[in-house]
């Protein structure tokens, strides 16, 4: 089944295309960037046999910047199917699906109402992923579209993890822990167990999506028992311009002061907090490091921070587990840093846990990074998000009622 997946964001839309030719590697991919010209859009796009489409648009238009994106798929150098009927489904990341999605589902006028309902639980995604399902139901008109959330691995979790311990109204008005990244979490668990070569269901594991947003996940038999990131993807680890957890009496002091207002908090606490806002410098993991290692002290100190975070963070999903088999490191960090792996992993030799310093370098393989005598594995996974997404949607089109046939013409 040929399968587009489009991952729709504030300032950036991704999609790619699953056929069965070329199984989990994508046929064609593309990218849209707003943020790197105000005023322009650009636009790229490339084939698994090497072809490329490059274009720069001048307009502020989304539906227009997606549109041609999709019509790259036919049109132009790095053109793949002949035409739009060639895609027999579109599967769409969704961010949040509250309470009321704990699989992916075929998406109907239901459905479209319940993610705009959750827009201001996520109002930098959810209003996007609506755009992209909308401008794709007009361009593919008549293919089934599926929505595959973000929540929606977390929702099986205790309600003891899930609650915050505010009044107990606030859990009657949705405020809870949902946990974002759970495409992620789930792929990497699953192909954690693969390369264990035991069943998810027998496993004990904490999963790091360690990106520009960071959040851990504790996996117990397969489902996700606790997750760093709660309400809003806001909380847990400091991440790369988002500050994670803090004391919100912080926030009100500053509310109180007056100098701020909630949309002032918003930018501070999303982009103005991190490694950006602790460095000065940059919200990438690389610069801190090159910057720390030269003697930057507001660098150094962000990248203390940066590990102190989530070596605590470590030690709290340890508490919901039954014991260790393996610790999965993935996304731009968390595959890449072996400064990150050695300095997560060191609290716990007491555990038995130690590294392999054979296995300490960046590779594109997904692979055991643990010395052979470990007590527990660690693992470097690379995440494959959209081939998740393409297989949930082939999931959840096999799982839709049969539609009834007419009843015959008396
Ligand atoms: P997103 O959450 O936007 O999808 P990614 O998963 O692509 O982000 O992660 C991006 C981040 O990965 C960058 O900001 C950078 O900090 C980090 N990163 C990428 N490569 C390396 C590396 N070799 N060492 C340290 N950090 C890296």
């Amino acid at each position: 089944m040929t399968i587009l997946v489009i991952n729709a964001g504030s300032s950036s839309h991704k999609a790619a295309l699953f056929s069965p030719d070329w199984g989990s590697r994508p046929q064609w991919r593309s990218h849209l960037d707003w943020s790197r010209e105000p005023g322009w859009v650009h636009l790229a796009a490339q084939t698994a046999d090497g072809r490329s489409h490059r274009d720069r648009l001048q307009t502020q238009d989304p539906t227009l910047a997606l549109r041609a994106l999709i019509e790259t798929l036919w049109q132009g150098p790095a053109a793949v199917v002949e035409g739009p009927t060639a895609i027999a489904a579109v599967g769409h990341r969704v961010v949040h699906g509250g309470t009321a999605y704990q699989h992916s589902v075929v998406i109907t006028p239901d459905v479209k109402a319940t993610i705009r309902d959750l827009c201001p639980l996520a109002p930098a995604h959810n209003p996007a992923n609506l755009h992209g399902i909308e401008v794709l139901e007009t361009l593919l008109s008549g293919i089934p579209q599926v929505a595959v959330f973000d929540t929606a691995f977390h929702s099986h979790l205790p309600r003891a993890a899930a609650t915050y311990a505010g009044p107990y109204d606030w859990l009657l008005q949705g405020i809870r822990r949902y946990g974002f990244h759970g495409i992620s979490h789930q792929y990497v668990a699953q192909r954690a167990a693969d390369l264990l070569q035991k069943p998810l269901s027998t496993l004990n594991l904490v999963t790091c999506h360690l990106g520009n947003g960071c959040s851990l996940a504790a996996i117990r038999g397969g489902v996700s028992v606790d997750t760093t990131m709660g309400f809003t993807p806001l909380e847990g680890l400091m991440m790369g311009s988002r500050s994670g957890s803090v004391d919100p009496g912080i926030v009100l002091h500053l509310l109180r002061q007056g100098n701020l207002t909630a949309t002032d908090l918003d930018r501070v606490l999303n982009q103005g907090s991190g490694l950006r806002g602790i460095s000065g410098l940059s919200n990438d993991l690389r610069t801190i490091i090159d910057q720390a290692e030269a003697g930057h002290d507001r660098a150094q100190l962000a990248l203390e921070m940066f590990i102190h975070s989530l070596r605590r963070h470590l030690g709290a999903m340890l508490a919901s587990l039954d014991g260790l088999d393996a610790v999965v490191f993935t996304a731009g960090i968390g595959e890449n840093s072996p400064l990150i792996w050695q300095a997560a992993c060191e609290p716990w030799q007491w555990l038995g846990l130690r590294l392999d310093p054979t296995q300490l370098e960046r590779c594109d393989r997904d692979r055991d990074i643990a010395a052979p005598d470990s007590a527990v594995r660690v693992f470097v996974i690379h995440t494959q998000e959209e081939w998740a997404i393409a297989q949930a949607c082939q999931t959840a089109l096999a799982n839709r009622p049969a539609v009834p046939a007419p009843a015959a013409e008396p």
